[in-house]
């Protein structure tokens, strides 16, 4: 499979990287090129291409919409978006595809950012804005806000998508990102003007999550100032991870794994990857994270043992009220997301804080760990889990309370009805990429 990368400067691009991993992984032999190509090129580029010099292209800065021209075919999603991000070649035809839309998507779902009901603030008004923001109508946002420089000159624009959900161009000079996920779609702190952030710290206040579109750096100034502000901060390499493999396939003409997706991303994030267990009290957790963290060998981080050794026993830090303990727990929770390439245990309520969670995902792949009850009320040591009282009935009504929150807040399910060592070989596979 020949495949390439058109656009105008890719000396700094990742898309190479990602591509041949995935090519090695799945065992395909193919090769991706960095095409820069001049825009009096690009017609006889895209000849090329029908002509068989490769069977696809991805396609980026400046010719996302210059190549609309050339394509034979269009995607729902890039018609409505007015550009092309993706070019497969299907019976001599070139097809053009946007899958910048559903990579963007994804981007948030492995983050836990919700976009039902929720209200948005997008800064720069380009590209990659009116594909997201056509992304954010389509799924139920709320309302959108458009920080432009020019919101005039702009407007033409975006008046030919169709809006589900409110919006409006606004100039910065009326900046409100209190209760709203911010997007910044601006080159503003891309490598080397690192030291830049398109608003300030203080802005941040009150502001629900930051989504920065930007990957290098990994840690932008604007993401750095949301965590001043105890703001979850997002870059933007997992929607670029996430849009190669909707690409891919497209190409390959099948469905690829998401756990494919997170392999590719944890390696390449510089803050490494951790396996993060969560579940219910007595599912497994701590003993599986402690036989998988030596089969991998890698370090095992238990999150109740930490509290234990440096807070005191659990039982008795409950005395103090369960918020005090989820304080204690959000502040061991943060510590071991800090960590990299570590397994790392939960305790059964991490689930109940957000922040806890975002967190771990940051750099973690999330493992429900699901065990039938009978299982858990066999094994479970009562004295030392405060909330079991004693009878099958308390686990039922934790495990009803808790189960949406497992699942909302782990990437896969494991169901743990039999050895541990199976258990242990399909996290295994998960880690490696591989479909269970
Ligand atoms: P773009 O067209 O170059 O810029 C987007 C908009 O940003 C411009 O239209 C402009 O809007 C605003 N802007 C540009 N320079 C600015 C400055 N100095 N100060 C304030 N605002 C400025 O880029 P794009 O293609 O839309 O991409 C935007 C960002 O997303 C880039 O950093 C790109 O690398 C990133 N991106 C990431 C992924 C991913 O997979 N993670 C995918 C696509 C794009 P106004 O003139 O209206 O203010």
């Amino acid at each position: 499979m020949k495949l390439a990368l058109l656009g105008r400067k890719l000396s700094h691009s990742f898309s190479k990287q990602i591509h041949e991993m995935v090519f090695d992984i799945l065992n395909i032999k193919g090769t991706y090129s960095l095409c820069e190509v001049k825009q009096s090129e690009l017609e006889s580029f895209m000849q090329d291409i029908k002509d068989g010099a490769f069977d696809g292209a991805n396609v980026t800065i400046p010719y996302k919409s210059a190549v609309l021209e050339y394509i034979d075919e269009i995607s729902e999603e890039a018609k409505k978006i007015g550009a092309v991000n993706s070019i497969d070649k299907s019976n001599g035809k070139l097809v053009g595809y946007n899958t910048d839309y559903s990579g963007f998507g994804e981007m948030l779902k492995h983050n836990f950012i919700d976009i039902k009901g929720t209200d948005f603030a997008v800064l720069g008004a380009g590209g990659a804005a009116k594909g997201l923001i056509a992304y954010l109508s389509d799924n139920g946002a709320k309302n959108v806000e458009l920080y432009s420089r020019d919101p005039k000159k702009v407007k033409k624009a975006f008046d030919d998508l169709s809006y589900n959900c409110g919006f409006s161009i606004v100039p910065y000079s009326k900046l409100n990102i209190k209760n709203r996920v911010l997007i910044n779609a601006t080159p503003v702190g891309m490598y080397p003007d690192v030291e830049k952030s398109p608003v300030a710290s203080i802005d941040l206040e009150g502001c629900v999550a930051v989504v920065d579109l930007i990957y290098n750096p990994s840690k932008t100034r604007l993401m750095k100032f949301a965590e001043e502000q105890n703001v979850q901060a997002v870059n933007g390499l997992y929607m670029l991870v996430s849009q190669a493999i909707k690409a891919q396939e497209i190409w390959q003409r099948k469905i690829l794994s998401e756990n494919l997706t997170r392999y590719i991303y944890n390696t390449i994030n510089p803050k490494g990857q951790n396996i993060v267990l969560i579940g219910m009290p007595g599912c497994g957790k701590s003993i599986i994270g402690e036989k998988l963290a030596s089969s991998l060998s890698m370090p095992h981080f238990d999150i109740d043992s930490y509290i234990i050794n440096n807070y005191g026993d659990i039982a008795h830090l409950f005395d103090g009220g369960e918020e005090a303990f989820r304080a204690l727990e959000t502040r061991a929770t943060k510590h071991a997301a800090n960590e990299t390439n570590t397994v790392i245990s939960t305790g059964g309520g991490v689930v109940t804080r957000k922040e806890n969670m975002t967190a771990l995902a940051e750099n973690g792949t999330i493992i429900f760990i699901d065990r039938p009850l009978d299982h858990i009320v066999d094994d479970i040591d009562h004295d030392t889990r405060p909330l079991l009282d004693g009878d099958r009935r308390s686990v039922e009504k934790l495990y009803k309370k808790r189960v949406d929150l497992y699942d909302k807040y782990s990437h896969v399910k494991v169901v743990n009805d039999g050895t541990l060592s199976k258990v242990i070989k399909q996290i295994e596979r998960v880690w490696k990429g591989e479909e269970l």
